[in-house]
């Protein structure tokens, strides 16, 4: 069956159509600047990319012209609509409302609705996309996938702030965590490549991209995550600064005068490496690069990322009362040797020993660590469609 994997923003949609027997994507892309004027990427597998203007003043324009493109007797990959077997949706939060993916409903879309103020910014726009993609394929099954889901197991003890109780009562304020179907798929493929069953292994996975979260699975179970209540929470990541001393809020916003509206935006677009850098650049390979060259702030930015990271990873190595498997994924997790490297030298008293000319290689599912090392240390790239369809696939 094909399945088209949705991720719709606020003024973006990325999508991609993904054949669930042989698991490869038939044909991907992006619309942008939704409801402004509207921009059509589209690159069917082995094709050149194609970048035309389309006015797209709704999502609704956005998603015929995503269906446009997949079915045109030239560059299309299907024939037509009745090629597509079911569309497979991401979700941003299920609040404590959605432990696992679900068929999407009238009364699914109601309870998603209900959880829009725990994501203001990203479940109205995930809804658009669901309403849009009804009007134009209203047989078609759909299935919305939750980036907070997998991480429902999480104890209390784990998901409970140090806050009075009556604002988890009155408001659900604890943790939810997210990349919940990144730390799933990566969790079960390394399992699987270190063959153990997946409900008998400890790992913790290192998602590492502009958003970075970390998460520790406990014999197939979320049972602690680095983001919270929102993705801000954590580590320190491209933009957003992860932990910090909540005090600093009101002792920024006296001396510079911000609202919170303005406290929000500097720690979600002004901080993390970006903002430690010296607003050089929040893109790894220029601060490698800038740092190679003795600029300090760079340098400093590159040591507090995976300082971090080290210090998760301990602290999840304390809460499974152990780990089998740390592994490592997404952008910077993926392509940056010198981070995962950096990161395991923190954590040779575990037993860890690195195998430094495998770390050196990219691209593929590898492990990291000697034959010797007490815990085994992969990357495995992370594939956040692919773990949609297969749930898409699975439900209906
Ligand atoms: P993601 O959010 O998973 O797409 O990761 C994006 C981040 O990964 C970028 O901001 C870069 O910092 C980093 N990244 C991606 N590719 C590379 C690469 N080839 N070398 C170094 N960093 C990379």
């Amino acid at each position: 069956m094909n399945v088209l994997v949705i991720n719709c923003g606020s003024s973006s949609l990325k999508f991609q159509l993904i054949n669930s027997d042989s698991e490869q994507a038939l044909a991907k892309g992006l619309c942008e600047r939704i409801g402004i004027d509207g921009c059509l990427t589209y690159q069917p597998a082995g094709g050149e990319k194609e970048k035309t203007e389309k006015a797209m003043p709704t999502h609704t324009e956005a998603i015929q012209y995503v269906i446009d493109a997949l079915t045109d007797p030239e560059t299309g990959v299907v024939k037509s609509l009745d090629e597509i077997g079911a569309v497979g949706h991401r979700v941003v939060h299920g609040g404590e409302k959605f432990a696992s993916s679900v068929v999407i409903t009238d009364e699914v879309i109601k309870a998603i609705e209900e959880c829009n103020d725990l994501a203001p910014l990203h479940n109205p726009a995930n809804l658009i996309g669901i309403e849009a993609c009804r009007i134009l394929m209203p047989d078609t099954p759909m299935v919305g996938v939750f980036d907070t889901a997998f991480h429902q197991t999480m104890p209390e003890k784990a998901y409970m702030y140090g806050l009075p109780y009556e604002y988890y009562d009155k408001y659900k304020v604890r943790r939810y965590g997210f990349h919940g179907t990144s730390h799933s798929f990566v969790s079960k493929r390394a399992a699987e490549l270190v063959g153990k069953p997946y409900d008998q292994v400890k790992t913790i996975v290192c998602h590492l991209g502009n958003g970075a979260s970390i998460c520790a699975v406990k014999n197939g179970k979320s049972v602690d995550t680095s983001m919270g209540l929102t993705p801000l929470e954590g580590l320190v990541m491209g933009t957003r600064s992860g932990d910090i001393d909540p005090a600093i809020l009101e002792f920024i916003a006296k001396k510079e005068d911000l609202d919170i509206s303005g406290l929000m935006n500097m720690l979600n677009k002004k901080s993390g490496v970006f903002g430690l850098s010296d607003y050089l650049s929040s893109d790894f390979r220029d601060l490698t690069s800038a740092a190679s060259e003795g600029n300090a702030p760079a340098r400093i930015a590159l040591e507090v990322f995976s300082y971090r990271v080290a210090k998760y990873v301990g602290s999840y190595a304390a809460a499974m009362n152990g780990v089998d498997v740390i592994a490592f994924t997404a952008g910077i997790g993926e392509n940056v040797s010198a981070v995962r490297a950096d990161v395991v030298n923190h954590l040779t008293y575990l037993g860890i020993e690195l195998d430094e000319a495998a770390n050196e290689k990219r691209g593929e599912e590898i492990t990291i660590s000697t034959p010797d090392s007490k815990v085994t240390v992969m990357v495995i790239p992370t594939n956040e469609e692919l773990a949609i369809a297969r749930e898409t696939v699975a439900l209906i």
